[in-house]
């Protein structure tokens, strides 16, 4: 049995970010420019960082009359899968105890495209404004 965390876990971490997408247009390039200072403070610390999705299975041991027989199997057992273009993707045991720390690392690198998307957003509207960027 798998689940993967990439659907229900890509909501925006950063406050204001989908509500700014939208608006940019219509704020004044100074707010422009102080949004992108503060997405700028925002930053993640960017040496964690993983890029990839965590993937939950469940085993069954095959143990006759063991309870897992009749459930999912034993588990849950965490993977991180790293898609690569052009290949499979590599999938890595996540020990229980790197579970959180890695959790944490895959939202970071979440947050850290979200942010430079909306600085790349905000820069472009200031060249269609034909303004310093
Ligand atoms: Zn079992």
């Amino acid at each position: 049995m798998y689940r993967d965390y990439r659907d229900y876990k890509q909501t925006s971490y950063i406050r204001g970010l989908t509500l700014m997408r939208r608006t940019s247009r219509k704020q004044p390039s100074f707010a422009l420019r102080r949004r992108r200072q503060q997405l700028l403070r925002q930053l993640p610390p960017l040496e964690r960082l993983l890029r990839g999705s965590l993937i939950e299975r469940y085993k069954p041991c095959g143990k006759p009359g063991c309870k897992c027989a009749h459930g999912p199997g034993h588990g849950p057992k965490y993977y991180l899968s790293v898609s690569y273009s052009g290949r499979r993707p590599q999938m890595d045991y996540v020990p229980q105890e790197y579970h959180a720390q890695i959790t944490e690392y895959l939202a970071h690198h979440r947050q850290v495209r979200e942010i430079l998307e909306e600085i790349c957003e905000i820069n472009r509207e200031l060249l269609r404004r034909r303004e310093a960027l």
